[in-house]
């Protein structure tokens, strides 16, 4: 498939021929656990690299690598890989990247389980890492040691949404080599390609925007390089073993078709409903790249083709203000997660941050009253309606508490 076709038709015909596979307009769900060989030698060919044909699943499966090629693709990389679930992915990277005393730059945030991975590296393996704001590259170039083999970055980060920009970091890596690893959960190749704009790896969490239906966990890698591609297919994948099953890459590549459109709804209702929140009164601060007056306005206008579907806010009050908000709530689901058709919400300190010693989290920027917002694809009016009552100073009619009972 040509790189010059746009985003939308790569995401639908991106990584597959039809031809190929008799016809078959959707890539085939090849549900196997190993592959036979014609004869001995055939055999033979193949564990020593020198025939094309499958071996076993954990080492390769035909509806796996239709997924991995139609998301090289769509990141722009020369490789991919599929894992059970994007921590999977994450720490295949991490692994690949480093030995026992070698040092991992980060950006200041980064998922709670990645933090948790990255003090086991520490604790096990002597892998010692640093979380630093990574404003400026003097401060940069600073906090890189002699032993930095890799720099991994999130942005924007979870759950301030603050930005990291990715051309400054590649400048500085550049001068020595390093590596630069983006997590381009939040945004996914519709809106963000780290590879692009110099980066190495892109890892994803393919549970949330790309397969972007609630009902499957996924992880995914992208690389710059074929080779190092390779190579991390027959070390941390094959020996570490965290593969996506073939029914899950299938239901990753029907979720991918629609991601464009999906995205283009979750950001415009993200618009909408930010602009509601920042007026509402309760309101003390929102926390969204598309907000003329968030500080790194400018880098999401240059470095994301949108602002993403995520919101976080600050409200006027305590922890249990913010999880009364939560109960009141009729339509909005409760729920950590992002990128589902249903919008969730969530209180960061007590949820997906908890694991965060308190004096790290205040640091980040994580109050006991700050609340993330994955918007969904609802109609727009319906959300903030159901927001808009719970925040306090509701509008609704007696009718219509009803009408959300959908
Ligand atoms: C969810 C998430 C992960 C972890 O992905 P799983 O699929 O849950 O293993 C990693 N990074 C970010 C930014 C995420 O949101």
């Amino acid at each position: 498939m040509s790189q010059h076709r746009r985003f939308e038709t790569q995401a639908i015909h991106g990584g597959y021929n039809s031809n190929e596979q008799m016809g078959s307009l959707v890539p085939p769900l090849f549900q196997t656990s190993t592959f036979t060989f014609p004869t001995a030698e055939e055999g033979e060919r193949r564990f020593a690299g020198e025939s094309d044909g499958y071996v076993y699943t954990r080492l390769g499966n035909p509806t796996v690598k239709v997924l991995e090629e139609k998301i090289a693709f769509l990141e722009q990389g020369e490789g991919a890989l599929a894992f059970a679930s994007g921590m999977a992915a994450v720490s295949a990277t991490l692994f690949h990247l480093t030995k026992t005393g070698d040092h991992i730059l980060c950006s200041e945030g980064v998922y709670g389980c990645t933090f948790g991975l990255l003090q086991l590296m520490k604790e096990k393996h002597h892998i010692a890492h640093d979380l630093m704001p990574l404003d400026n590259e003097d401060s940069m170039r600073a906090a890189i040691q002699e032993n930095t083999t890799c720099i991994y970055i999130e942005t924007p980060i979870n759950p301030t949404m603050k930005l990291v920009d990715l051309p400054m970091i590649v400048r500085v890596a550049k001068e020595r080599n390093i590596p630069v690893v983006v997590d381009n959960t939040f945004c996914s190749p519709y809106l963000q390609q780290p590879l692009t704009l110099g980066c190495d790896f892109v890892v994803h969490s393919a549970t949330k925007y790309i397969g972007g239906h609630g009902d499957v966990i996924a992880g995914l890698v992208v690389g710059r390089s074929k080779e190092a591609m390779q190579e991390m297919a027959m070390t941390t994948m094959k020996d570490i073993g965290g593969v996506l099953s073939p029914f899950d890459a299938w239901l990753l590549l029907r979720g991918l078709k629609t991601l464009p459109i999906r995205l283009d709804r979750h950001c415009d209702n993200a618009e909408k409903v930010a602009t509601e929140l920042k007026k509402h009164p309760n309101v003390k601060r929102i926390y969204y790249p598309g907000d003329p007056e968030f500080p790194q306005y400018e880098l999401a206008q240059k470095q994301m083709r949108k602002p993403g579907g995520l919101i976080s806010f600050e409200i006027d009050g305590t922890k249990e203000d913010a999880q009364q908000l939560l109960n009141r709530l009729r339509l909005l689901k409760i729920a950590v997660s992002l990128g589902d058709a249903e919008t969730l919400i969530q209180h960061p300190a007590t949820m997906t941050h908890a694991v965060v010693p308190e004096k790290q989290r205040k640091k980040m920027g994580i109050s006991d009253t700050l609340i993330r917002l994955s918007v969904g694809l609802e109609a727009w009016e319906d959300i903030w309606t159901d927001l808009e009552q719970a925040l306090g100073a509701g509008k609704l009619s007696p009718t219509e508490p009803d009408r959300l009972q959908i």
